[in-house]
């Protein structure tokens, strides 16, 4: 990773989103108006606003340099120590960035605090894709988990996303951050399955912690989440989004049972190579070959399924 620049680095294969040269708007410290539970920067005090920001000129020339650099670059990604959306002058360089980029995707990774606030959906409306974090449905979860600063209203934050999505045509991509015992209990996802069918996300990702947390909190397994991810509604686009693929022996299936998997919950590549055994995995590719199974691409990811002409994903 290149470190000449100060708000640029990477860039950082993505397989969730390609190779990503990402923007820091936050290159001294951490500033954000969240203090999760499961943050990989340290833990500190939530703050409203980014203080001393980097100049739009400042970011707007790393980036032209690291682009020449790095050709490869498929996603320019703003992001920061903290919440991006915090940056004072964020449209003015996300138009600078489009006017930059040429065939490369824009993408902002955002906590979703300010998404009910006009000059922030006036600004994302430029991007490609647009990620939300969004690990409750209910404030008391939101409170333990996210733990934001008072101003920061749940019910704005989903009034937000609803608004944003019914005039952005690029890629919405919300990701539920899984802590045990905090938004895995039966009333938290009962409350994100009501909730989440009425955002419209293109992609929904769940994942769990990948690197030291800064509270204490376990990280889960992909088959732990592959179970949640199996109390949702089938209708979402769901996506195990989980570097932990290791655990646990992967299982066998039969032709019969992997359809009616797919069939139940569409999966990516990764989630299937993570779940199925050697022999399960030739079956698949057998049944793929056959036409039994279907592809459909969701929020950037191509998914695996059943029955897509019959509306079995929503939002697509
Ligand atoms: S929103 Fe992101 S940067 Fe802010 S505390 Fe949470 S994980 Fe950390």
């Amino acid at each position: 990773m290149s470190t000449k620049y100060r708000t640029i680095f990477g860039p950082i294969p993505s397989r969730r989103f390609g190779t990503s040269l990402g923007i820091d708007l936050s290159p001294g410290k951490k500033q954000c108006n969240y203090d999760c539970l499961y943050c990989e920067l340290a833990a500190s005090k939530p703050v409203e606003t980014i203080e001393n920001p980097p100049s739009v000129e400042l970011v707007t020339k790393e980036l032209k340099e690291a682009l020449k650099e790095h050709p490869e670059t498929e996603v320019i990604t703003i992001t920061a120590n903290g919440e991006p959306t915090l940056y004072p002058y964020l449209e003015e360089l996300i138009e600078e960035i489009e006017r930059l980029k040429g065939e490369k995707k824009s993408l902002i990774l955002s906590n979703a605090s300010t998404i009910h606030l006009p000059q922030i959906q006036k600004a994302l409306l430029k991007l490609d894709m647009v990620k939300l974090s969004l690990d409750c449905a209910t404030p008391e979860c939101f409170r333990k988990l996210d733990r934001p600063l008072k101003s920061v209203d749940l019910y704005k934050i989903f009034e937000g996303i609803r608004s944003f999505k019914r005039t952005y045509k690029g890629s919405l991509i919300l990701e539920i951050l899984m802590v045990p015992g905090i938004n895995t209990t039966d009333e938290e996802i009962e409350a994100l399955n009501t909730l989440l069918p009425t955002l419209g996300a293109d992609r929904i990702d769940i994942g769990t912690v990948d690197r030291p947390p800064a509270y204490p909190i376990e990280p889960l397994e992909f088959k732990e989440l592959y179970v949640i991810a199996k109390k949702f509604d089938s209708s979402l686009p769901i996506h195990i989004a989980s570097r932990r693929k290791s655990g646990g022996a992967k299982e066998s299936y039969t032709e019969e049972e992997i359809i009616s998997t797919l069939a139940k919950r569409p999966l990516t590549l990764d989630e299937i190579e993570a779940l199925f055994d050697k022999n399960s995995l030739k079956r698949f590719n057998a049944l793929l070959k056959e036409g039994k199974i279907e592809t459909k691409e969701l929020g950037g990811l191509l998914f695996y399924g059943t029955g897509f002409s019959g509306q079995k994903v929503k939002n697509s």
